[in-house]
């Protein structure tokens, strides 16, 4: 497995690749990786012959008030999961290379970044459409994969390289949970045993809205009603947003014909845990 920090050299070694005709398939990740990454990873491995893992705790995706300082990191503990997987290359750039001085490019992705995480994280998707791109333009893929835990930053990647024809395909894999329902994220570290006991009311809210739509229920009000109840029943969890959202669009919802996204972000204590899934029959 190779550790490339150079921009550089992951662009040589990315079209040594393609020269000889290999097939790159892509993970980007902030590090501190979980069962969840690790899925992206077995996933790439499937699709392609050379799979590259990123490393790389973005900071223009991160507002003034968010988590940048306190984001956890361990690139040895990182390394040996990789190694582990049989990642080829892990490429772990550093902030100086990726924003050189007098950096001022940005991409928008209009009307999908107004909802949900866009709304209370502005410019959060910006950043997002930034790094992917850079990291695109520098890995040169076949393949990359996203996991569907960030619904909106899947659609929002998917868009935007059907968009900008851009010569690869983003593949979604479906989230990865602990048994009892909580979503593996790098972030749940920060909870006490406490909060993640009561961050398991997401889970509940998921389960509990899904039943609902299989009985028939499909007033979007009612479904946001059931779920902010069952939220603020956990002390101690507030809610950003619930949504209803179209599952294309991520507009919200007045009247659902077929299925709907139903997406949630919260605090637990000082951190902020999102999840989502597809209501259908
Ligand atoms: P992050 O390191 O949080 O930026 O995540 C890197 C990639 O892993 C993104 O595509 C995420 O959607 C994906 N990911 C994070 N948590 C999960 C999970 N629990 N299940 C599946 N994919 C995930």
């Amino acid at each position: 497995m190779k550790i490339i920090n150079s921009i550089y050299e992951m662009q040589k070694q990315a079209e040594a690749l393609r020269a000889s005709k290999k097939i790159i398939g892509f993970v980007p990740t902030m590090g501190y990786l979980h069962e969840g990454h690790l899925s992206l990873v077995r996933k790439a491995r499937e699709l392609s012959d050379i799979v590259v893992v990123s490393i790389f705790v973005n900071p223009t995706q991160f507002g003034p008030n968010e988590d940048l300082d306190r984001y956890p990191r361990d690139f040895e503990r990182d390394r040996k999961l990789l190694e582990q997987e049989n990642t080829d290359i892990i490429f772990y750039p550093e902030a100086k290379d990726m924003y050189p001085e007098g950096f001022c490019t940005y991409v928008q992705v209009r009307g999908m970044e107004d909802f949900l995480c866009g709304k209370s994280r502005k410019g959060h998707f910006i950043g997002v459409a930034m790094v992917v791109i850079k990291l695109f333009n520098i890995v040169k893929p076949h393949y990359a994969v996203f996991g569907l835990k960030d619904y909106q930053q899947f659609k929002i990647i998917e868009r935007m390289v059907k968009d900008l024809n851009m010569d690869l395909e983003v593949i979604p894999y479906p989230t990865v949970r602990e048994k009892d329902g909580l979503a593996l994220s790098s972030r749940n570290t920060y909870l006490s045993e406490e909060e993640r006991k009561k961050a398991l009311i997401i889970y509940e809210s998921i389960k509990t809205l899904k039943e609902m739509f299989k009985k028939g229920i499909r007033d979007p009000n009612a479904l946001k009603q059931r779920a902010k109840e069952m939220l603020e029943s956990e002390g101690g969890v507030i809610i950003d947003y619930i949504s209803i959202c179209d599952t294309e669009t991520l507009e919200e919802l007045t009247i659902i014909k077929d299925k709907a996204l139903y997406a949630i972000a919260c605090f637990v204590g000082k951190t902020r845990l999102i999840d989502n899934s597809i209501l259908e029959v």
